[in-house]
């Protein structure tokens, strides 16, 4: 029998029906040139704002941006210090510089992968940050996150949280974003929620910062030609919103695949001797980036190897830590915690993960995995 090749993630697996769906819808908007704004946008908001349980969804052109619109509605900018995980995509990092402001990492707890608890304490008594960041990665969120949200309001921090990875994901009961000051989401075509191009969003319940971003991201406009802001073009697409609309009408079903996986992986992978990282309790993960912690370097090379020789993708997401990119050189305002980060990063593995894998596509991986750990 020919051996399946696997990979990392598959977007073409479409639902029946779901592509003529899509070229109808589009027809239509072309044939009347809608492209900017519209019926689209404003139900996608709608439905993002009913599916997360938020007072306030505004669109924007992508998850980047989303964060650049929430620290800016929050007023972070020049002089402020900001402190943010030193285990995220660089985007988070990075969105903080952009608006002006000074960043300080902290490090992450390796046991789920979001921020250590005691440095974030330890940076508030050290930098009265204005703001900090947290970014619920892999699928689900920090343990801690009602001791952060606590800890922030009681201290004045500002916490915005970076769900870019979390559409999904409930906690205690509830969609993650909800209770957040301010959230954001990314609809890269990867992501959960992904849309056929770059997407983003800002969730809160506070009608002013709602307002804010809204403005932020068309201008800063009070009027057509009246700006009350400095702010910049991040509006979504008309027909990115479109696509979205169409693919929240699936999204129970993929989200149920994607967990479907990674319950897979997690029932087997301890059987071979490999440690997975699961959702702390409280959490319903969403099956975003199945993670797999390898510690011992030889092996996890070794399997890396084998997932290659044999086509079957595989992730390390991510690398490295924010405070040791070239990027941050003179910029960081210093890191808080020890080296967990650094742990995590050196040990991570991600395994394929994507809605409507087969059952024969996870059982090929675990063979390959296997076939490395049996020896
Ligand atoms: C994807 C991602 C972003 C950036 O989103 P884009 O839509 O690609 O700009 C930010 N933070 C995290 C944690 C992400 O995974």
């Amino acid at each position: 029998m020919k051996k399946i090749q696997v990979p990392f993630i598959d977007l073409k697996r479409f639902e029946p029906g779901f592509q003529d769906a899509l070229n109808a819808k589009f027809g239509a908007m072309t044939a009347a040139a809608q492209f900017i704004g519209g019926e689209e946008v404003a139900r996608l908001e709608t439905s993002l704002r009913d599916l997360l349980r938020v007072g306030f969804a505004v669109s924007c052109a992508n998850g980047t941006d989303a964060l650049q619109l929430a620290l800016r509605a929050l007023g972070v900018g020049r002089g402020d210090t900001v402190l943010v995980p030193n285990v995220t995509f660089w985007a988070t990092f990075e969105a903080v510089v952009n608006v002006g402001a000074d960043p300080a990492t902290l490090d992450a707890d390796i046991a789920d992968g979001g921020i250590s608890l005691p440095a974030l304490e330890e940076a508030i008594d050290r930098l009265k940050p204005k703001a900090a960041i947290i970014a619920h990665l892999y699928g689900w969120g920090t343990a801690h996150l009602a001791e952060i949200r606590a800890l922030c309001k009681a201290r004045g921090v500002l916490l915005l949280e970076d769900g870019a990875q979390c559409f999904g994901a409930f906690y205690k009961g509830a969609p993650i974003y909800e209770g957040a000051l301010i959230s954001t989401a990314s609809f890269y075509p990867a992501k959960v929620l992904g849309a056929a191009g770059d997407g983003g969003a800002v969730f809160t319940d506070d009608p002013d910062l709602a307002d804010k971003v809204r403005r932020l991201s068309n201008h800063g406009r009070t009027t057509h030609y009246g700006y009350g802001l400095l702010g910049w073009n991040s509006r979504l697409d008309s027909l990115q919103a479109a696509f979205l609309n169409l693919s929240i009408g699936h999204l129970e079903q993929r989200i149920a695949s994607r967990r479907a996986s990674a319950a897979f992986y997690q029932a087997h992978l301890p059987e071979l001797g490999i440690d997975t990282m699961r959702p702390p309790k409280e959490y319903e993960e969403n099956g975003y980036c199945n993670v797999c912690l390898v510690r011992d370097p030889s092996l996890k090379a070794e399997l890396e190897t084998r997932l290659k020789a044999e086509g079957i993708g595989f992730g390390n997401i991510y690398p490295g830590v924010m405070s040791r990119q070239p990027g941050a050189d003179g910029v960081s305002q210093g890191h808080f915690g020890g080296k967990e980060g650094e742990v995590l990063c050196a040990s991570v593995l991600n395994l394929p993960l994507f809605p409507y894998m087969k059952p024969e596509e996870l059982e090929r991986v675990l063979e390959v995995v296997r076939s490395v750990t049996a020896k």
